[in-house]
């Protein structure tokens, strides 16, 4: 083959090389083929000297052409391989503003600490105050001073974590209503809320869980007093609708004392597995208090009389969202406490 064709046929393959090319990798490789030390194009200038005298400014002349167009034609395509890159990042860089965002899990609110805070502001704003006291309580408060003597019956009734012969975790939230009365002169208006503890574990105790106390000290207050506040309590809790009797109960601290029932939430009072049949549910526990409570924190029972109610938060928890398991309450399991 002459060096004419040659170099026509060397265009050719250039052109083909060149378009095939989508690297920069590729391109420095198609560089050297062509235009390096033993490249087909040099390769090519050195036959220029094996040609006649007369035919080497020609056959030159074409090619320097070549090897000016294809020098040419590199910087080209390594400009538009560049751009290539750079809409190719572009493109995987994108950012659509318009998707919408990754959704963070919000956290809820316990189920009981929404109750608790609902049966807090529904006596709040019957004018009582919260009062708090400690978990890990003196068998003092927790007993003695609530007229259950260490040789008392009632003690049976609660099984009780002793931490020492004298202190125990708190069975009740009533010794903080002694507390209150020791450092306050009536009236006294106060609800206690917290957590309880009692050795008892199965599918309707749990080892902890909460209690609402209140208490009402003042000159004057009867059983009717008793009776109208939380009768008002129940009606703002689960509806003015529901029906609501008192039955004679006992409790050490109280006297005369009572259970509050509520006409079943579920049944509405016809009688379901709920409520045993009965169509009535056992809501809290009440009473005058007992005088000689008063004689612990050195009020005149002559002068002052009042009463005291509890109830547990998880049991109003359970009656106000239908739970049947009181355990559900601890086992901090999403998919449950989600629904509140
Ligand atoms: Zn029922």
């Amino acid at each position: 083959m002459d060096l004419k064709s040659q170099i026509h046929s060397l265009e050719d393959d250039i052109r083909r090389a060149l378009s095939g090319i989508d690297t920069q990798e590729a391109l420095e490789r198609f560089r050297i083929d062509f235009l390096g030390k033993r490249g087909k194009l040099t390769f090519l200038v050195k036959q220029l000297g094996k040609l006649p005298k007369e035919e080497r400014p020609e056959a030159g002349k074409a090619i320097n052409r070549l090897k000016s167009w294809v020098e040419e034609a590199l910087i080209q395509r390594r400009e538009e391989l560049k751009d290539l890159l750079h809409q190719k990042k572009l493109k995987q860089e994108r950012v659509d503003i318009s998707l919408p965002g990754r959704g963070v899990p919000l956290g809820r609110e316990h189920p009981i600490t929404l109750v608790s805070r609902e049966i807090t502001e529904i006596f709040v704003g019957m004018g009582f105050e919260v009062s708090e006291g400690p978990e890990v309580e003196l068998d003092y408060y927790n007993f003695e001073a609530l007229n259950i003597p260490k040789d008392h019956p009632a003690r049976d009734m609660q099984d009780t974590f002793y931490v020492s012969d004298n202190v125990v975790l708190r069975t009740h939230t009533s010794p903080v209503q002694v507390r209150t009365m020791e450092k306050k002169r009536p009236p006294v208006r106060v609800i206690t809320l917290g957590a309880v503890y009692r050795c008892d574990s199965d599918v309707t105790h749990t080892p902890m869980f909460h209690q609402v106390e209140g208490l009402l000290v003042d000159r004057g207050i009867s059983m009717g007093d008793l009776k109208g506040i939380l009768t008002r309590f129940v009606h703002m809790m689960f509806g003015k609708d529901i029906g609501v009797r008192f039955r004679p109960s006992f409790f050490p601290f109280t006297e005369p004392s009572a259970e509050v029932d509520i006409q079943c939430v579920i049944c509405k009072g016809r009688g379901c597995r709920v409520c045993a049949q009965t169509g009535w549910l056992e809501i809290l526990g009440c009473g005058m208090v007992d005088p000689t409570v008063y004689a612990f924190v050195d009020y005149d029972p002559e002068v002052y009389s009042g009463f005291a109610w509890g109830l547990g938060v998880e049991r109003v928890a359970m009656l106000k969202y239908g739970i049947n398991d009181l355990r559900s309450f601890f086992e901090n399991d999403i998919r449950f406490l989600s629904q509140f």
